[in-house]
């Protein structure tokens, strides 16, 4: 079931969701070579908590970390370590807090120092799909809408989406319903309506796909070894359009 938001219950969700861009932004910053996942995973939870928010992923089912700290071929859901960052890396960080009762979620996908031109094309096409993904947050548009403007625009490039991990809706739970996957027909789905709120995130391979798990029972990797990105913002569907919620 889609739960609806009240416009009281989108603005509070769009305090946790600045927390969550603030917080991100301070870990770009931090982003450069030398730097270890263990540290920004150190810095994510002192600020958050500095906020008086709580890491939303910090013991959500298991899982040990504030940060999903998934370098090169990590897709998702990757452990923080304590290995130094070399330069020419590529790093998704997701991360969500939850601040009165409501999650924020969102992810990045960042350049360890200068990368090469292939990185940067794929950075350049997930942050774009998601762009044009979120344009199509319109109530009376249907889910598969959001879901084929980022398909289209990443396999136009030569690029794929990961299939096996897909976007939700956030709200109270960190993941709630509908499903936002980074595929499937155009107008098709459910209806769009105002007070919906989606974490919308491709997750796009420099690759063809498929997906294997590593030992720690977490950490998602590309099976050709290949890298991947990550881009992932939380959005209110209004009557104005969409709002991004995890922004300053
Ligand atoms: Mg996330
Ligand atoms: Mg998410």
């Amino acid at each position: 079931m889609i739960i609806i938001k009240t416009a009281d219950e989108v603005a509070r969700m769009r305090d946790s969701g600045r927390i969550v861009a603030e917080i991100l932004d301070l870990l770009e910053e931090r982003v450069v070579p030398g730097v270890t996942t263990l540290e920004l995973d150190q810095i994510a939870e002192r600020e958050c908590r500095k906020r008086g928010a709580k890491p939303a992923f910090k013991g959500y089912g298991g899982f040990p970390f504030s940060i999903c700290a998934s370098p090169e071929d990590r897709i998702v859901h990757g452990f923080p370590n304590d290995r130094p960052l070399p330069e020419g890396e590529i790093l998704s960080i997701d991360f969500g807090v939850v601040w009165k009762g409501f999650f924020g979620d969102s992810a990045r996908t960042m350049a360890v120092g200068n990368i090469s031109s292939e990185k940067h094309r794929l950075l350049k096409a997930t942050k774009r799909s998601l762009e044009l993904g979120i344009e199509k947050a319109w109530p009376g548009n249907r889910l598969f809408d959001i879901s084929h403007a980022v398909q289209s625009h990443v396999e136009g490039l030569g690029f794929s989406v990961v299939k096996e991990f897909v976007g939700h809706g956030i709200g109270r739970g960190l993941h709630e319903d509908p499903q936002v996957p980074n595929f499937g027909p155009p107008g098709q789905g459910p209806l769009l309506c105002s007070g919906m709120v989606l974490a919308i995130e491709p997750m796009v391979n420099v690759g063809k796909g498929g997906v294997k798990v590593l030992d720690d029972g977490w950490t998602a990797v590309t099976l050709d070894g290949k890298p991947s990105a990550h881009f992932e913002h939380t959005v209110a569907i209004t009557e104005d359009g969409p709002q991004i919620l995890t922004a300053i």
